[in-house]
């Protein structure tokens, strides 16, 4: 048996670590600098630069990096080793107070959006000081943020950081206002469930459009799907289980606390959850979880897929994003609590996140939109691309009974009057759970699920954390105003419950009656990422977003103009695969196939023997075969038209509305041929094979 407690964290340099390995001084004066954002002295990063140096050699470590998150929602690394050279050709292994805080790596290849010109390319990484360095694969890892030298974010860490301060500033008004002088900060809090494929690697490799893509492009459906639902907490195959186990170990060693694992819907797919944590914590944690999925996977022979829609006709992948908000002193504010005081500021809490997704339910789309995850959203499986939320029936009555001023059931008015008397306990109970909502009221917490599997969870967040940090601004604006704080208050959850109820559906999302009930009380509904991503610069997402200083209007902008180049290059990448596995594999394979069939019916036509099978099979792959060359043809003249259209967003409508519709057209037949031509001949393994292949 491993001791999982002291395996648990042994590669990070944690609190333990640090108060331990630091002079007291020292730690103190770092303690304050992460509680209070106070300046850090060179002195103590020199000091702590070298504690992390001695306990990184310890532990095996060689080299340094800033680790980061620029804008193309994986990590970054660039490794530094330690040696520093000495008279008498030797080195000794040196890290200064300077390398711990500030890094310049060559950036210029990281995507900008045009923020940063060419002429002044370096970026700068500085040390998120609240996330602890940890060591992996024998380097010594510093979280960071990374902007240009003209203070513009470059990466996706920088505004999270700046969204999670604006919700603690107008959080901490309203706890003001509650007479809480005990909470010096608020903390937004997630649990990010992951979702993830694994498939044997050899079938992958046989397969060029998993291999440079992430998804199937073709692939006709097997005869066994997802519909008998064995696989969902299905007992784990053994090679599996392997991953699973190696996975968690190197998890619980960088500190991440890997809490559940289990097989879902899909065949082959699975989940992991950790305990939920600091919300840029969580962040990094993420990003860490599905860089070991990837990296562990090969040594059991699986690849690892992270794709939002790997396979047609079965299940996507996502991520559901448990959010939550609390206090430094512990205290969840989506706890309804047990008396009148505690209640009456959950409802006020709970009045923030009803009228910011209903307000911005066009950013909390944007922030989950690309071209993988259009698969899924809006697909019967997932969430739809409306953004609604769950409240349950207790809650919604309760809210109910408010705006009109009715009985809450047994409760009196007068009870409900003061800021509502006492509320029931919500069930955390996962049984009548809505699964089908966007946006799910969990008993302590939202359950956001739109969110794609392969997202940095960082997006979400930033838009999540900064729309509620505007209701709280707004809620505070006027309760800091008013003469009769009680009534006000009562009022203000009231006409929020009036003015917002139509964002609240408890019903069956995926039910083709609610898009046209969603339509009706007038919410959006955004189809694809080229819909939703002008949003994102919209009149409204400006003046939030530079009003709680979380982006710039340059910054808006410049991400505007990464996701929606990320969507053409991943539409461009996916066509030019297909174009090359249906020109030098599958029209091949199908004329083999042909080629064999016109043999033999002419051998058996010698004979005098009938040929009917051969004649028939070979008349249809011969016309499906001449149809694919004309779509084949068809879809590199919609490549070629594409770059007629420069204008950005009109290049992406293109991709949507041409390229993307040529492919399908294209896949239709692949399939179907896929079905008619033998196995023997056919290029790539078929997804019964990649699917169900592991035993
Ligand atoms: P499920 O949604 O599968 O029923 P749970 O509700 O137990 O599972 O939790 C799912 C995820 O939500 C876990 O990652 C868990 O740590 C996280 N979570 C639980 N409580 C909170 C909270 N207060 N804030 C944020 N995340 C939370
Ligand atoms: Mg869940």
């Amino acid at each position: 048996m491993k001791d999982i407690p002291s395996l648990f964290g042994s590669m990070v340099f944690n609190d333990a670590v640090m108060q331990a390995r630091l002079p007291k001084e020292v730690y103190k004066a770092l303690k304050k600098t992460i509680s209070k954002g106070t300046h850090l002295e060179l002195d103590v990063a020199n000091s702590v630069a070298n504690a992390m140096k001695e306990w990184a050699l310890e532990k095996g470590a060689t080299h340094f990096t800033h680790w980061f998150q620029p804008m193309t929602g994986t990590t970054a690394e660039k490794h530094e080793s330690f040696i520093s050279p000495v008279p008498g050709g030797r080195v000794i292994m040196e890290f200064s107070g300077k390398e711990l805080v500030r890094g310049e790596p060559d950036a210029s290849s990281f995507p900008s959006g045009g923020l940063r010109a060419t002429f002044e390319a370096r970026g700068y990484t500085v040390w998120d000081i609240t996330s602890y360095a940890f060591i992996k694969d024998g380097t010594l890892c510093i979280p960071t943020a990374f902007c240009s030298y003209s203070g513009e974010a470059l990466d996706k860490k920088t505004p999270l950081l700046r969204s999670m301060e604006a919700l603690d500033r107008q959080a901490l008004r309203i706890l003001r206002l509650f007479n809480n002088t005990t909470a010096s900060r608020v903390i937004s809090e997630v649990g990010p469930e992951q979702e993830y494929f694994l498939i044997d690697i050899e079938s992958f490799k046989q397969r060029p459009d998993l291999v440079y893509t992430g998804r199937t492009l073709f692939g006709a459906r097997p005869p066994k799907g997802q519909e008998l639902e064995d696989h969902y907490f299905g007992s784990l195959k053994p090679r599996i289980s392997a991953f699973m186990k190696e996975l968690d170990e190197e998890l619980w060693k960088l500190g991440v606390c890997a809490k559940t694992r289990h097989n879902e819907v899909s065949p082959a797919q699975h989940e992991l959850a950790p305990i939920f944590a600091t919300t840029n914590i969580a962040t990094d944690h993420n990003q860490l979880t599905m860089e070991l999925m990837r990296s562990i996977a090969p040594r059991h022979n699986l690849v690892c897929l992270l794709h939002e829609k790997p396979f047609a006709g079965v299940n996507g992948s996502g991520k559901h994003n448990n959010w939550s908000l609390s206090t430094d002193t512990g205290v969840n504010l989506l706890e309804p609590g047990d008396t009148p005081h505690e209640n009456a500021q959950f409802l006020l809490f709970l009045s923030a996140v009803i009228k910011a997704v209903d307000d911005y339910q066009d950013l909390l789309r944007v922030s989950c939109a690309s071209a993988a995850n259009d698969h899924r959203l809006g697909a019967n499986e997932a969430p739809p691309a409306v953004v609604s939320m769950f409240l349950g029936d207790e809650l919604t009555e309760i809210l109910e009974a408010l705006e009109s001023g009715a009985d809450y059931k047994n409760r009196t008015k007068d009870e409900m009057e003061i800021g509502v008397s006492v509320l029931p306990h919500f069930p955390k109970d996962t049984t009548d759970r809505n699964r089908t909502s966007p946006f799910a009221f969990t008993g302590n917490k939202f359950e956001f699920r739109m969110v794609g599997s392969a997202f940095s969870i960082a997006g979400p967040n930033i838009v999540l954390n900064t729309i509620i940090a505007e209701s709280l601004r707004v809620f505070a604006d006027a309760l800091e105003k008013s003469a009769n704080f009680t009534a006000d208050l009562a009022a203000i959850v009231k006409t929020t419950f009036r003015l917002h109820k139509r964002i609240v559906f408890n019903g069956n999302n995926y039910a083709e009656e609610w898009l046209a009930e969603a339509e009706k009380r007038g919410l959006s509904n955004l189809k694809t990422t080229v819909d939703a991503l002008p949003e994102f610069i919209g009149k409204k997402s400006l003046e939030l977003f530079t009003r709680h200083h979380v982006f710039s209007e340059a910054e808006l902008h410049s991400r505007y103009e990464i996701f929606l180049e990320a969507y053409c290059k991943t539409i461009n990448i996916e066509a030019l695969t297909m174009v090359d596995m249906v020109s030098r594999d599958i029209i091949p394979a199908c004329i083999s196939y042909q080629t064999d069939l016109a043999k033999l019916r002419k051998l058996k036509t010698e004979c005098g023997v009938a040929a009917e099978p051969e004649d028939q099979l070979l008349g249809a792959v011969s016309k499906l075969t001449a149809c694919l060359h004309k779509k084949l043809a068809e879809l590199e003249k919609t490549l070629i038209d594409s770059k007629e259209t420069h204008e950005l967003l009109a290049h992406a409508a293109f991709y949507r509305d041409k390229v993307y519709v040529a492919m399908s057209e294209l896949r239709l037949t692949v399939d179907e041929l896929e079905m008619l031509v033998a196995t023997k001949y056919w290029p790539y393994p078929s997804y019964g094979r990649i699917l169900f292949g592991i035993i």
